[in-house]
């Protein structure tokens, strides 16, 4: 059996943050393995002018440590595109950039890097944390999870393999393999970034559908808000706030910050609008378009006509309508989970009176009695316990540093005040 001190399972932003944050540090023996090989960066999605919703600077590093080699500005500086990035007058890079800076945090990072290993398994035995992997077993004192989020795939009466329905996170390859799409017909289900994402996309080449159907269930479309005001909520200050609250605060915390991470950026509506009136004004007979609001998907089902027939509810009447297409992209967001690993948390972890996982402040989460000098962390798990923060890079180096300050046993990183615009209270 292999050992290390720290083992650290999944090479999303979360745990190369963390990694970059530990690097250097001769003390402390650490592991990262990452299920995939050649690990993207929701790939499915890396449509070429796509951009992130967060500055360049919330990084895996900078807004903990300014000064690391591990910024998206080195990345930057190394390929000689700093220059040209600033000239472009880019303030959130491009989703293609971002990816291959983690391509490349993940390849300076060396060969504590172990791709294409997945964690299977994870017990406590003789006051020690053991991994199973498709490859080894692991003992080590503590074990963070950065195992980020699995698609949410409603269920219906439709066979799950049906390849004429996609979540939006294979939308990529399966746009790949329809090819020309001129005669079909498309719906989207869903009213967030991603469904408009994918919306542009199949608008913008010559090979458009005959008819585009969107369905959102909000009864408008939620924007992104990335005023100074709501980035006030992705600081320290506000993280300590937010942990400090209780259960009912929080809740309403989430929902009153909802459009600080979640909604569809101004710019991407305006192309949108302006590729329709574009289409319009060409006079152009296709895609026959139906933009509809207030409708909540209930079912998918065969027409039986080789169309796919979804079954949505109308929020302003009640009554459920049929809508049919050739292919259903389902842009229906994520949810969190620890995969394989979860039944061993059901055995090391509490869970609190309503089944839900107890995390601490410090990420770690509350173990069972009888389980100790070992500590489970988990980073991007719970938007219930550190707010809006949690799933998004804003918050990332800051949850890092935290992180690696309590594994190294000394304050590496100064994690101080933010001199924030409200006065959240807390000891900042
Ligand atoms: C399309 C899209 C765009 C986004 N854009 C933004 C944005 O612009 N700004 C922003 O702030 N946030 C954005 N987000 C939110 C996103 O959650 C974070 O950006 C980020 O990816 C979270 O990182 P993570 O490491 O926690 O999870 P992930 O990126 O999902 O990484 C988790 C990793 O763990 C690996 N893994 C899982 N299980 C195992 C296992 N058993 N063994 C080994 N490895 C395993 C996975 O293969 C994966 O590589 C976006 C999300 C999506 C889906």
């Amino acid at each position: 059996m292999q050992t290390c001190d720290v083992a650290l399972v999944g090479a999303g932003p979360s745990n190369l943050s963390l990694a970059a944050h530990l690097e250097g540090d001769p003390g402390l023996d650490w592991a990262l393995l990452e299920r995939r090989a050649e690990p993207r960066w929701h790939e499915g999605m890396l449509l070429p002018d796509a951009r992130l919703q967060s500055s360049h600077f919330k990084d895996l590093v900078f807004m903990s440590d300014p000064g690391s080699p591990f910024t998206f500005f080195s990345y930057l500086h190394e390929h000689g595109l700093l220059y040209r990035y600033i000239h472009a007058e880019y303030s959130t890079p491009l989703r293609r950039d971002f990816d291959r800076y983690l391509q490349w945090v993940l390849l300076k990072l060396g060969e504590r890097v172990s791709l294409g290993e997945a964690a299977l398994g994870l017990h406590y035995e003789n006051g020690r944390l053991v991994l199973s992997t498709d490859r080894r077993t692991l003992a080590a004192r503590d074990v963070v999870l950065g195992m980020g989020h699995t698609p949410r795939i409603p269920r219906t009466s439709l066979d799950p393999s049906d390849e004429r329905v996609f979540h939006s996170s294979r939308y990529r390859e399966r746009r790949r393999d329809l090819g020309d799409l001129r005669g079909r017909s498309i719906a989207i289900v869903g009213g967030g970034q991603s469904a408009a994402e994918i919306l542009l996309d199949l608008v913008s080449d010559d090979d458009m559908p005959r008819r585009l159907t969107w369905l959102s269930r909000g009864l408008a479309f939620r924007m992104f808000d990335e005023t100074v005001l709501c980035n006030d909520i992705y600081t320290p200050e506000f993280a300590r706030y937010f942990f400090g609250s209780p259960a009912p605060v929080r809740a309403r915390l989430n929902e009153t910050y909802k459009s600080s991470s979640d909604g569809i950026v101004a710019d991407l509506m305006l192309s949108i609008f302006r590729r329709f009136y574009v289409l319009d004004r060409e006079g152009a007979s296709h895609p026959e378009r139906r933009i509809l609001l207030g409708r909540t998907m209930q079912d998918l089902a065969d027409a039986g006509t080789g169309e796919v027939e979804i079954t949505c509810e109308d929020a302003t009447t009640g009554r459920a309508e049929r809508i049919t297409a050739d292919i259903v992209v389902l842009a229906t967001g994520y949810e969190t989970g620890f995969g394989a690993l979860e039944p061993a948390l059901d055995t090391l972890a509490q869970r609190d009176a309503q089944g839900a996982l107890v995390f601490e402040r410090d990420y770690t989460l509350r173990l069972r009695p009888g389980i100790e000098g070992v500590r489970i962390f988990a980073q991007n798990a719970s938007v219930d316990t550190y707010g809006w923060v949690d799933p998004n890079l804003g918050g990332t180096s800051y949850r890092s540093a935290t992180i690696a300050n309590v594994l190294l046993g000394r304050d590496r990183y100064r994690n101080g005040g933010s001199a924030t615009f409200v006065d959240w209270g807390g000891d900042a």
